[in-house]
């Protein structure tokens, strides 16, 4: 009897791993140290000279780093903070940590990202304090035009969580040329991994300091203290243990060495879709980078013109042939907790409603091969 074992699925994103890599993560482990260590601050930059900022301080997560910079732009209760409604709950959860109150700015239609105009409507009239803008699926926000409409005094964090390797007009993203911080993840998923990870990079020396105090529970050396004490560590303000380990951080570096190779990679396979998916009718794609811009495409999203109704007929469909497309994202205000929290009610933001309803994000990763992209293709064909 012959036994056809089922092909191993094929994900949205994953990483890619190599022994090199590998072999990083090994020397940290016969080494001295496990965290806290040098390779911390190798990393460190090694990113800042890629985003070409002054300064980055790494994280335990995207998350820590989203909450870390929104604690150094001083955001705390009662303050108006808006992000893109199309997002990870974590880019406005950021803001409800320190009490602050999250707002949902509608997206365009035609880039998937924030506008200029959506940021400043979500804010209802009242002042912001800060804006997060998320460069969605890769493609860099507006985030010039954005800091134009806000002015100087609004903080400006980018959520570039799904952006490491773009390039907004000639400069990358990261550089925060426009804005106070950017904010990376290296979750599996995105462009390099670190298990867990995530960074801010920031041109601001006292935006660092406030950071990396933040990253060890509030703690600053005690050398300029008032205790007067060499050996102690004075807590100043209230941070948090979001601290990233030597291991992690010897993975980013070697990752991060692939950058290039990696964004090619996605950008290739996006091209590849673009030409197969162009004759149809059922699907639409997504939106290209601009002249002088590169997208990172952590995601390739179409979207399906037939509605809610149809997406989960084609999600359910390529799931049973072992094609795992995933929908980014449910509208943030829909989550019950915000909902329930803030009162947003469904509506709120038609243009991220429509495109929730068809979205689904197709495999987008370096190691997708052309023979696993081509039956995806033959199977959105299909089905959609
Ligand atoms: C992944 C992601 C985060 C959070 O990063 P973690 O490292 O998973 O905590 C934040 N914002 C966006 C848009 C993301 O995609």
């Amino acid at each position: 009897m012959v036994v056809s074992l089922p092909r191993v699925a094929i994900p949205y994103g994953r990483q890619t791993i190599e022994s090199d890599d590998i072999d990083a993560v090994a020397e940290v482990l016969r080494g001295d140290w496990l965290t806290q260590g040098p390779s911390v601050a190798a990393f460190e930059k090694a990113l800042a000279g890629r985003c070409r900022a002054e300064h980055v301080v790494a994280f335990s997560s995207g998350t820590a780093a989203l909450h870390g910079a929104a604690f150094a732009a001083g955001v705390g209760p009662g303050d108006v903070v808006a992000t893109s409604a199309i997002t990870f709950a974590a880019s406005a959860n950021c803001a409800a940590y320190l009490g602050a109150r999250p707002t949902y700015a509608d997206i365009s239609p035609e880039t998937w990202n924030a506008t200029p105009e959506s940021i400043l409507a979500a804010a209802g009239g009242e002042p912001l304090r800060a804006a997060i803008p998320v460069h969605f699926a890769g493609l860099p926000a507006p985030i010039a035009a954005i800091r134009e409409a806000v002015g100087p005094d609004v903080t400006i964090i980018e959520d570039a969580a799904h952006a490491l390797g773009a390039i907004d007009q000639g400069m990358p993203v990261g550089s925060c040329e426009h804005s106070d911080m950017a904010v990376f993840s290296f979750h599996p998923v995105k462009a390099i991994a670190t298990g867990e990870g995530g960074a801010v990079s920031t041109n601001s020396a006292d935006l660092a300091s406030r950071l990396r105090s933040f990253r060890t529970h509030g703690m600053v050396p005690a050398g300029d203290g008032e205790l007067g004490e060499p050996w102690l560590a004075e807590q100043h303000t209230l941070g948090f243990n979001y601290r990233i380990s030597d291991m992690q951080c010897a993975l980013g570096t070697s990752q991060l060495a692939k950058l290039d190779r990696f964004v090619e990679r996605r950008n290739a396979i996006a091209a590849r879709y673009r030409e197969a998916l162009a004759g149809s009718d059922a699907l639409e794609l997504p939106p290209a980078a601009p002249e002088g811009s590169r997208h990172a495409y952590h995601l390739f999203a179409v979207r399906h013109r037939g509605g809610a109704e149809e997406r989960l007929r084609l999600w359910t469909a390529l799931r049973a042939r072992g094609i795992y497309a995933q929908v980014h994202y449910v509208p943030v205000y829909w989550h019950p907790w915000h909902r329930d929290t803030y009162g947003v009610q469904r509506g709120h933001c038609p243009d991220a409603e429509d495109y929730y309803a068809g979205c689904l994000s197709l495999p987008c990763f370096p190691r997708l091969t052309d023979a696993e992209q081509d039956e995806v293709v033959a199977a959105v064909l299909e089905l959609a």
